[in-house]
């Protein structure tokens, strides 16, 4: 009877002893993100072994570091990641809550595991050069293991921060950290440097078989302006498109070209009949010599006419310029060039419930025909916000990435 009391007792005295052992154990997923719930946290300690008063200092310290240099830090304490190491959990936890801005990475995370008695500083991609594996180290020898052996985890926790923004605040530090990543490195540099090569030689080659090309156009057609002036129009919007990827020598053509253009349309004509030296009317002189439908598309200025008279024979002629950058395009009915959008309104907006409905108007300035179209405005599509791996829900960390760097201790 005694013996078996006596056995209660130490099974019940054994199982007091192993109780701070079987501290819950915490995986990845299921450590509080402060920030998620409130943007003015930065300690997720569930099990409270950092003192108010720390943790408050703390987060005044982690608040003016977020809003000085936009370092995005956090403290985390657990009592237990099981048999988890804490160098990858760390990583892990880094990872999954992004911590610092995904575009300079200046994460920073502070861990402490209670029943593994170890620490870890872990430092974004863009933190490292600011506080290098060294110094994280040495915050934690210095700072963290004396305190925490005594207990104090809310000094030693409280200190170590303070000292690690005291290195990454000073003004060289903090440019260092607000700086957005280089874009090019010196390899990059050189594979850009021969890729704009490889494109002005390119580019002299086009350049080159397109003043052949302009040359013998012109030799073509050396006795006929007006032939040569529609075979170079025609090419027009290609070499404008080449002056626009090619800007060096495609513009040179481009120039080339308008200034031939020019030449072969002011260029003095024979007379068909006579042969007669012809003279080029005024835009006033040469409007009754117009059709109608002609007269309409030179005053809208779709299309331009010259008109060519000869002073012996009376002979006209009659020659088209069609303009580029033109609203006006051909009527489908008349087929004069004089047809274009003349409304384009909304009968009914689209909502975030329903597609709207708008119409397109074209007219012809010439024949009048007037052609409705109507259409569909897509439904308003409101982005969902991203959630998934950052673990923000509105507020959260900026997605941030970790190279592992930083330093482990114990104590
Ligand atoms: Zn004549
Ligand atoms: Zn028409």
């Amino acid at each position: 009877m005694m013996r078996t009391k006596l056995y209660h007792i130490i099974t019940m005295l054994l199982l007091l002893a192993t109780m701070p052992l079987q501290a819950r154990e915490y995986n990845v997923k299921d450590v509080p993100n402060v920030q998620v719930a409130d943007r003015t946290q930065y300690v997720s300690d569930p099990e409270g072994y950092i003192d108010a008063s720390s943790k408050s200092h703390i987060n005044t310290m982690l608040a003016q570091l977020r809003d000085s240099n936009s370092v995005e830090a956090v403290v985390v304490m657990l009592p237990s990641i099981g048999n988890a190491d804490i160098d990858n959990f760390a990583t892990d936890l880094f990872t999954h809550w992004g911590i610092g801005k995904a575009s300079n990475d200046n994460g920073l995370l502070f861990i402490a595991v209670m029943d593994q008695r170890q620490i870890v500083i872990r430092t974004g991609y863009g933190i490292e050069g600011v506080l290098p594996d060294v110094l994280c180290s040495r915050i934690i020898r210095q700072y963290i293991t004396p305190a925490f052996r005594e207990g104090e985890y809310g000094r030693g926790m409280s200190e170590a921060v303070a000292q690690t923004l005291h290195i990454i605040m000073t003004p060289e530090a903090s440019a260092e950290l607000l700086a957005e990543e280089p874009l090019f490195d010196e390899s990059d540099m050189a594979i850009l440097l021969s890729l704009l090569y490889g494109y002005l030689a390119f580019a002299a080659v086009i350049s080159l078989l397109l003043s052949i090309r302009l040359n013998r156009t012109i030799r073509s057609h050396r006795h006929d302006s007006y032939e040569c002036y529609k075979e170079l129009n025609d090419s027009h919007t290609t070499l404008l498109i080449l002056a626009i990827i090619f800007p060096l020598w495609g513009v040179i053509n481009y120039i080339v070209c308008k200034a031939v253009m020019k030449q072969m349309r002011e260029k003095p004509r024979d007379c068909d009949k006579c042969g007669t030296r012809m003279h080029r009317l005024s835009e006033d002189e040469d409007n009754h010599f117009l059709t109608p439908q002609e007269d309409v598309e030179e005053r809208i200025g779709s299309v331009d006419y010259d008109v060519w008279m000869c002073d012996a024979c009376r002979n006209t002629e009659v020659l088209r310029f069609d303009r580029h950058n033109t609203a006006y395009s051909e009527c489908p009915r008349c087929h004069a060039k004089t047809y274009s959008l003349t409304h384009d309104h909304i009968i009914m907006p689209a909502t975030t419930l329903s597609a709207g409905k708008g119409e397109k108007v074209h007219t012809c300035s010439y024949c009048q025909l007037r052609k409705v179209t109507p259409y569909i405005i897509p439904m308003i599509v409101v982005p969902k916000s991203s959630g998934g791996s950052g673990g923000s829900f509105g507020g959260g960390f900026g997605g941030g990435m970790t190279g592992g760097g930083g330093a482990r201790g114990g104590w």
